[in-house]
C-alpha cells in the first residue's frame, strides 16, 4: 500500500492512474476504522481496478461542543488494517493543506441538509458536503462508496453528485451491526458500559417500528410511536422520523420506499442508525 501525504502527489498518483486506464474507487474515511469500513472497502475492490482510502478527521464538520480533538484516532492500526484489506493508495493529507490560509468557499446542498442531523448539528453537512468536494477533485475517482448508516449524507452527496455534475457513481453500502444489532461506529468507543447496554435498543425501536409496517401499519406517527416504547435509559431521543428515501421529505403516510431514521444521545456520545421500510 501507497502512502501519500500531499494534494499534488495524489493528484499525480491518480492521473497517471487514468493514463493507464486503471479504474479508480474511493472510500473516505476519518479513520478508527471497524468492520463498517472494510465492508465499503470490500465493495470498492469489486467495482474497479484500485482502491483509495483516505484518513482525514475533517474539522469543519465538528461543532465545538463535539469536540474535534476527542474523536478516536489509531492511525497505525488503521493503517495496517487498509493494507490487510487490499487497499492500493492511503491518502493522508494534512488540514493546513486541505485548508489553506484564506480558504473560504463552501458548498450547500440545502434541502438535505436541513432537518434531522441537520438541525442539531448546523453547518456540519455543509462541511461535509464541502471536504467531499475538495477530495473528490483531488482523486477524480471513477466511483466512491459510503455508508448507509449516514443516510442523510449518503442522500446528499448523491445530490452533489449530480448537481455539481461530478459523474462518479455513488455506491451505498448497507449498515455493518455488532451482534446485538448497534451499528458500527467509530463514536461506539466512547460509551460507557452502561450506555453501551442501552444503545442497541436503538435498533430495537426501528426493528420494531419496521414489524408494525410490515403487518401493514403505514401511518407515520403509529410506526413511531410503537417504536418510541422501546428505548431504553439512559438515551435521550434527538429525532425518530421517517421521510421520502430520496428527497428526505417528511411523510404521514408512507406508500413504496422510507428512510426510518433516529439520533440519540448516550452522554457524551450521539449515535444514529436507520432502515429503509419498503413495501413488496
Ligand atoms: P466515518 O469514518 O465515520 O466518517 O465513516 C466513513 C464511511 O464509513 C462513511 O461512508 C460511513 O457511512 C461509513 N460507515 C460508518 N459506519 C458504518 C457501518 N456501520 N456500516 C457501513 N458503513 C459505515
Amino acid at each position: 500500500m501507497r502512502l501519500i501525504a500531499t494534494v499534488a502527489a495524489m493528484r499525480e498518483t491518480s492521473r497517471g492512474a487514468r493514463r493507464e486506464g486503471k479504474t479508480m474507487a474511493f472510500v473516505p474515511t476519518m479513520g478508527y476504522l471497524h468492520r463498517g469500513h472494510l465492508a465499503l472497502l470490500k465493495e470498492a475492490k469489486k467495482r474497479a481496478d484500485l482502491v483509495v482510502a483516505s484518513i482525514f478527521v475533517n474539522p469543519t464538520q465538528f461543532n465545538e461542543s463535539e469536540d474535534f480533538s476527542s474523536y478516536p484516532r489509531e492511525p497505525e492500526r488503521d493503517r495496517k488494517l487498509l493494507e490487510e484489506n487490499g487497499v492500493d493508495i492511503l491518502f493522508l493529507p494534512a488540514t493546513e493543506e486541505v485548508y489553506p490560509e484564506g480558504f473560504q468557499t463552501t458548498i450547500d446542498v440545502t434541502g438535505l441538509s436541513e432537518g434531522l442531523c441537520g438541525s442539531s448539528r448546523p453547518g456540519h453537512f455543509s462541511a461535509v458536503a464541502t471536504v467531499v468536494a475538495k477530495l473528490f477533485n483531488i482523486l477524480r475517482p471513477d466511483v466512491a462508496l459510503f455508508g448507509e448508516k449516514d443516510y442523510q449524507q449518503l442522500a446528499l452527496i448523491r445530490r452533489m453528485n449530480a448537481d455539481l455534475n461530478f459523474g462518479i457513481s455513488i455506491v451505498g453500502v448497507p449498515t455493518v451491526r455488532e451482534h446485538d444489532g448497534l451499528a458500527m461506529s467509530s463514536r461506539n468507543a466512547g460509551l460507557s458500559p452502561e450506555e453501551r447496554k442501552a444503545a442497541p435498543s436503538l435498533y430495537r425501536a426501528l426493528s420494531r417500528g419496521r414489524k408494525l409496517f410490515e403487518r401493514g401499519e403505514r401511518k407515520a406517527e403509529a410506526i413511531i410511536g410503537e417504536a418510541k416504547g422501546v428505548i431504553e435509559n439512559p438515551i435521550e431521543l434527538d429525532y425518530l422520523e421517517i421521510r421520502d428515501s430520496e428527497t428526505l421529505a417528511k411523510i404521514e403516510e408512507i406508500s413504496g420506499e422510507a428512510a426510518f431514521a433516529i439520533a440519540a444521545r448516550l452522554g457524551k456520545t450521539r449515535l444514529i442508525d436507520n432502515i429503509i421500510l419498503k413495501e413488496k
